[in-house]
């Protein structure tokens, strides 16, 4: 499992070598994304008005966030991954098996760039994540749908310039390339009804992003740490700080100048901890170069786009959430089609037969049904 799951973050850790400290990657542990309680890692949802809903980016505690907004789970079934670092897809798996469990009954799909190498591209990193979840996946089959456990991978060249890879519904989204760790990162452009909206998943400031994402209604970019915040407060040595903030990922005055640039009708900045004493440096590094419409990401913002205005505001969610059912309905679980246990583990269970009758009966009572514990 562990093996496979080293293999599903290939990208991730070879983008890292030479950028960071990689020690800390050598261990088993390879939760290496870093986040606060109350803030997730990257993951944008889209809701149109025609009910269509797609994920840009899916990364660590994403999936808690989107169990809050009450949507049912057959509706988070399009997954678009801008790159393959954990913090954009580190969720992947709760989604995908969690939404399950939260009664997706959909096939997950998932859109990604393919890399350099094969084991540098999506394909190769969601059939590791399968092979990860060999057993949690076995042990689900009989017992309960697992129609959603299919996972649709569609991998696209990381090179394309601003072509379709998605067109259903009337809805577009185009890929353009970005730069950030490894080649294999990129940006994406959706156009519905007229509306227009850009999101640059992580890179440095491009060519393709400022030819093909003017005019965005809405556009979301990376605005990373300033260098002295990852100086002050993350301790990066100075010589790191400047690298990471404003080599591997943009700063937030270089932020402020790609949007003076495309100019769209609100800018948004993601990818920094927003906190009280942290907004302020990020603020004025980006009104050094931008004065524009501007909201910085925290979790749970919303932004409702119409041609006519932009509001921005907070969802109300509900943390005390249970699963939504599914919209698609519930098929019952073939039991024939469990694995089951061996004997030896078979032999140990110790059996109240009193005890589940009189639970069975319960239910049969108030549910009207006419079921029997398995002899
Ligand atoms: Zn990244
Ligand atoms: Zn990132």
């Amino acid at each position: 499992m562990v093996e496979h799951l080293k293999k599903t973050y290939t990208w991730d850790v070879d983008g890292r070598v030479g950028n960071t400290d990689t020690r800390g990657l050598s261990i088993e542990v390879t939760e290496f994304d870093y986040k606060l309680p109350k803030q997730a890692a990257s993951c944008f949802l889209v809701e149109l008005g025609n009910g269509d809903k797609f994920l840009f980016d899916a990364g660590t505690g994403s999936a808690e966030r989107l169990s809050a907004m009450k949507i049912p789970m057959d509706y988070i079934d399009k997954i678009f991954l801008g790159h393959l670092h954990s913090d954009h897809i580190g969720d992947l798996d709760a989604i995908w098996i969690g939404g399950v469990v939260g009664n997706r009954v959909a096939p997950l799909r998932v859109w990604g760039p393919s890399g350099a190498e094969e084991k540098y591209g999506t394909k190769y990193m969601v059939e590791h994540l399968k092979k990860t979840y060999t057993w949690d996946v076995d042990g689900r089959v009989g017992n309960t749908d697992t129609r959603g456990l299919s996972i649709e991978v569609t991998e696209f060249d990381y090179k394309l310039v601003n072509e379709i890879i998605y067109q259903e519904n009337g809805v577009t989204i185009r890929s353009i390339p970005a730069i950030h760790a490894l080649d294999g990162s990129v940006s994406f452009i959706m156009e519905w009804n007229g509306l227009k909206l850009s999101f640059s998943s992580d890179t440095y400031p491009n060519k393709w992003w400022m030819e093909h994402t003017k005019n965005s209604d809405l556009a979301i970019h990376e605005c990373f740490a300033s260098p002295k915040i990852l100086i002050d407060k993350q301790k990066f040595p100075p010589q790191t700080a400047l690298n990471v903030g404003t080599q591997v990922h943009t700063s937030p005055a270089q932020f402020g100048k790609v949007m003076a640039e495309i100019n769209p009708r609100m800018a948004v900045g993601f990818h920094f901890f927003n906190d009280y004493d942290t907004q302020p440096i990020v603020l004025a590094d980006i009104r050094e170069t931008y004065d524009g419409a501007l909201s910085l990401a925290i979790d749970y913002m919303v932004w409702n786009v119409t041609k006519e205005k932009i509001t921005t505001r907070m969802a109300a969610i509900d943390e005390d959430i249970w699963p939504q059912p599914s919209v698609l309905g519930v098929k019952r679980p073939d039991p024939s089609k469990r694995i089951g246990f061996s004997k030896y583990i078979w032999d140990g269970r110790v059996n109240y037969p009193e005890v589940l009758k009189n639970i069975y009966d319960k239910i049969n009572k108030e549910y009207g049904t006419d079921l029997a514990p398995p002899q």
